[in-house]
């Protein structure tokens, strides 16, 4: 056989991603289109399944031939907990879409809370079970009658693409998480199974990157792909632009360094800690993916400082000199991880008059941050940190991965890939 090549599609908030690579991970192939480009408003246009449908089929529609013709896999990845209902005889779409960010009114979240353990993740207003009982309670879908299917927007793309019906509808770990899915047990919770609604849920759900089937014959006549070309299950977004940064080992870690400050760490052991918002997904095997967000982040260097300035200031400053001014920048009062205290309060005094010094006392303040947070998951159990990639807005500055690497003992890289489709493509080369 010839070179494989393997494609990751990814839907984005503001648009889907097609990303092919080869079997040595090099991309071949990127494109990206805009929701908006199909005309409709952007709000309109992120919520629309015949325009992720759209977007979908232009963006296999303008793969290189030469690169189609040798593709062994197809992963794709969506938003978390974007999801609606479908007919599962018809496949018709039955509900409204509600996307990633939609929070279910007080109302439906107290109906959750009713049957859901205290603090579960169904209980967030975000939450893909908080979507259900939107459409339950607000809408009065009739989701117990047996004939509709909850789908996640991936699992609904991947379907698209899939020759056998059976396969159709199965979903992922990952997708599956905030839906209430239990990938330690690989069940739903009993607390679910009793339900009348337990029909609507996905019957199927697997590892990412699990080979669900092949490509339909319509799906490879049109789009000359090999018959015996794989559809893998999908991931989230934030999960694959995880895994696109290039972890892969346990102890391996990502530190997103945009508006605010998120950490993930691959690790052999589930961490789960409902007070700091920290729990995992499972990949594959014994892998597990453990995370948490702080407050803290780019948006507070951005309150002071435009990012021409951040650099202009980040050049005088003497990484071996600390300024031990001991920020905890915050945008405002509250946090949840690495500290858990709805009331602290930012400390960002005193401000020195010079504002390199202060501008180095914010990226210490936020690197302390970062190292808590690490140690924090390591105390829950993680595996032990050996390496940190970094993406975000942040990472490009080099001072400031000293200061980290300073702290946290490990080499700190810039990670190579950021797309997430990216991530999703080497999803698709794993399940081959
Ligand atoms: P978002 O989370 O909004 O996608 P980005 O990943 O685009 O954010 O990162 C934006 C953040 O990066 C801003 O908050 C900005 O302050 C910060 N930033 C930009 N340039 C630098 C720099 N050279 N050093 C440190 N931070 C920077």
């Amino acid at each position: 056989a010839g070179r494989g090549t393997y494609l990751g599609l990814d839907f984005g908030t503001s648009g889907a991603r097609a990303i092919v690579i080869d079997d040595s991970e090099e991309v071949l192939h990127s494109e990206k289109v805009d929701y908006a480009a199909s005309g409709l408003d952007q709000e309109e246009a992120a919520r629309s399944t015949s325009v992720w449908e759209g977007a979908l089929f232009s963006l296999l529609g303008n793969i290189p031939s030469g690169l189609a013709s040798s593709l062994r896999a197809i992963c794709i990845d969506g938003t978390s907990s974007t999801s609606f209902l479908v007919d599962r005889e018809t496949w018709s779409i039955e509900s409204r879409p509600l996307l990633y960010n939609f929070a279910a009114e007080a109302s439906v979240v107290e109906r959750v809370k009713a049957i859901a353990p205290e603090g579960n993740i169904t209980c967030s207003p975000t939450s893909t079970l908080s979507k259900l009982f939107t459409w339950l309670y607000e809408d009065s879908l009739d989701v117990e009658a047996g004939n509709l299917l909850l789908l996640h927007q991936a699992d609904w793309l991947s379907s698209l693409l899939l020759q056998n019906p059976d396969r159709r509808g199965v979903s992922d770990y990952n997708n599956a998480l905030k839906l209430g899915y239990d990938p330690q047990e690989k069940d739903y919770p009993q607390w679910m199974k009793s339900q009348a609604w337990r029909s609507v849920l996905p019957a199927a759900v697997v590892a990412p990157s699990t080979p669900l089937g092949v490509v339909s014959d319509k799906i490879s006549d049109t789009f000359r792909i090999p018959r015996e070309c794989k559809v893998a299950a999908g991931t989230t977004d934030s999960i694959a632009a995880f895994l696109a940064a290039g972890a892969s080992e346990p102890g391996e870690a990502v530190t997103s360094l945009g508006s605010t400050l998120a950490i993930k760490v691959l690790s052999t052991k589930r961490v789960d800690n409902l007070e700091h918002g920290i729990y995992s997904h499972k990949l594959w095997g014994d892998l597990w993916l453990a995370g948490g967000a702080s407050n803290t982040g780019g948006a507070v260097i951005r309150k002071y400082f435009p990012d021409d300035q951040v650099e202009e200031l980040t050049k005088s400053m003497d990484t071996s000199a600390p300024t031990g001014l001991a920020y905890y920048p915050l945008l405002k009062a509250g946090e949840r991880f690495p500290v858990s205290d709805a009331k602290l309060e930012p400390k960002l005094n005193p401000r020195p008059s010079e504002d390199s010094v202060f501008l180095q006392g914010i990226l210490e303040g936020i690197a302390d941050i970062e190292k808590r947070g690490f140690e924090l998951l390591h105390k829950e159990g993680c595996s032990t940190l050996t390496r940190v990639m970094t993406c975000g807005g942040g990472s490009k500055n080099d001072k400031w991965t000293e200061m980290r690497r300073q702290r946290l003992k490990v080499p700190v890289e810039t990670a190579a890939e950021v797309e997430a489709a990216f991530g999703s493509a080497r999803l698709a080369r794993r399940s081959d």
